[in-house]
């Protein structure tokens, strides 16, 4: 006769049942509480202009480790104290599994917060539990944070110049490598907009060198789109930085005479103090319209996302606290039909860069990313570095952010001092006043 106990020990000899119970042991295998063991700082320079602060993460799973970085070009040695004196200490022992309460903690521990320091530093322990989510669970994190929602990242390139021809060769030269949107520059950062040295109406003593002029900047760059339009055809997008060198009128005359040009996006057409003239924008034109590079707020993305006075974010994603602060920034934009265009440069790294990657991977707000690149020694020193092919990035589909760092080939190149003289951000008008970057 059946009984229940009968039935119950059939069940547990039961092949299928076995196969069950070892699901469950896979499913529950290394779960058990994850410390945070040991941290590393790890501060080089592979080229002089690179100042990178990254972290190691030591876990007290044998072998187990994760990477983040907190780059901060422009105050980086500040970030290397804030990690040994101020934070690092406090990490050491906490659950690494705990990403988003972790992110929280942070937060708030510095009392003040939202500063690029704290961000950075933010970022990179969020960027290092993430690996090491991603190692443990044997997969890269896009599939964490759900899996592709596009096979490849596209990229925009930079094309740039002191000519129309110059720039124009640049966009078509990019063009053939593969890429869709090409970024254009005439010159440096607000070219098109300088009067030579010494030129113009100076005062007698005092600055004599190239002043930026915002009529001449709107004449310029305006033209400069409107004759590569012409000469490229509709497909290829275009783009244009103005580095949020304009007064609110000229950036308004800027965006509406750049109209017939058909652009993907302008970018930082305003500084951050001056972003409630979105709204006026946004009613005169529908030039597309980029923002963010300089945010470390919330109260800076929010209500242009939110009221819909942007296209797309810039907001860089180490600078925003990292992966986990990224996710909801995409989900807020996808609310409300903004894009992302997650900001790269040059003083950027390799784990800045895949973090970005990851989130665009996962995500339908997705609207374009900004190309980086990286000398050879850094790829050297970084193996897992993503790859650009065709105007696409690729990261290497190993666990975790997918990269390692060489501690020995980092060590070969110590963190540079800030170069005493390092001004780039200075412009300046005729009469020799600070143009606002
Ligand atoms: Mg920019």
């Amino acid at each position: 006769m059946l009984t229940r106990r009968s039935l119950l020990k059939g069940l547990v000899v039961a092949p299928w049942l076995l196969r069950a119970q070892e699901i469950c042991a896979q499913a529950s295998r290394g779960s058990a509480p994850l410390k945070i063991k040991d941290i590393k700082v790890i501060a080089t320079s592979p080229r002089p202009y690179l100042r990178w602060v990254f972290i190691k993460v030591l876990t007290n799973e044998d072998g187990l480790y994760g990477l983040g970085s907190a780059n901060c070009a422009y105050l980086s040695w500040a970030v290397k104290a804030a990690l040994e004196k101020h934070f690092v200490p406090s990490w050491i022992g906490k659950e690494a599994d705990r990403i988003e309460d972790l992110w929280q903690w942070n937060y708030v521990r510095s009392y003040w917060r939202n500063g690029p320091v704290t961000n950075v530093v933010q970022a990179a322990l969020d960027s290092a539990l993430w690996d090491i989510k991603g190692k443990r669970a044997g997969l890269p994190v896009y599939e964490l944070l759900g899996g592709k929602a596009r096979d490849a990242v596209p990229l925009y390139a930079h094309a740039g110049g002191a000519s129309v021809q110059a720039c124009l060769e640049g966009v078509q030269k990019y063009l053939a490598q593969g890429y869709r949107h090409v970024r254009v520059q005439l010159g440096g950062y607000g070219g098109g907009g300088f009067l030579p040295p010494g030129k113009g109406s100076r005062p007698e003593t005092g600055f004599k060198g190239q002043a930026f002029d915002e009529e001449l900047y709107v004449e310029t760059i305006s033209k400069l789109f409107l004759q590569l339009r012409e000469k490229l055809g509709a497909e290829p997008k275009l783009l244009h930085d103005v580095h949020e060198h304009l007064t609110p009128s000229a950036a308004l005359n800027l965006a509406k005479r750049l109209e017939p040009a058909n652009m993907f996006f302008v970018e930082d057409i305003l500084p951050p103090e001056q972003i409630d003239y979105f709204k006026q924008i946004r009613g005169v034109t529908t030039t597309p319209m980029a923002m963010g590079e300089l945010f470390t707020h919330p109260h800076e993305w929010r209500p242009l996302i939110a009221e819909r006075l942007i296209d797309f974010i810039r907001c860089r994603v180490g600078m925003i606290g990292g992966i986990t602060q990224a996710k909801k920034i995409a989900s807020l934009c996808e609310q409300f039909g903004v894009r992302t265009a997650w900001q790269e440069g040059s003083d950027n790294d390799p784990i800045n860069q895949l973090i970005a990657y990851h989130v665009d991977l996962t995500i339908p707000s997705f609207g374009i990313q900004e190309e980086n690149h990286f000398p050879e020694v850094v790829h050297e020193m970084m193996p897992g570095a993503a790859q650009i092919r065709g105007g696409y990035l690729y990261c290497s589909e190993k666990s975790g952010l997918g990269i390692d760092l060489n501690e020995e080939i980092a060590a070969r190149f110590p963190m540079a001092d800030d170069p005493k003289v390092s001004d780039w951000t200075t412009v300046r008008g005729v009469d020799g006043s600070l143009v606002k970057p």
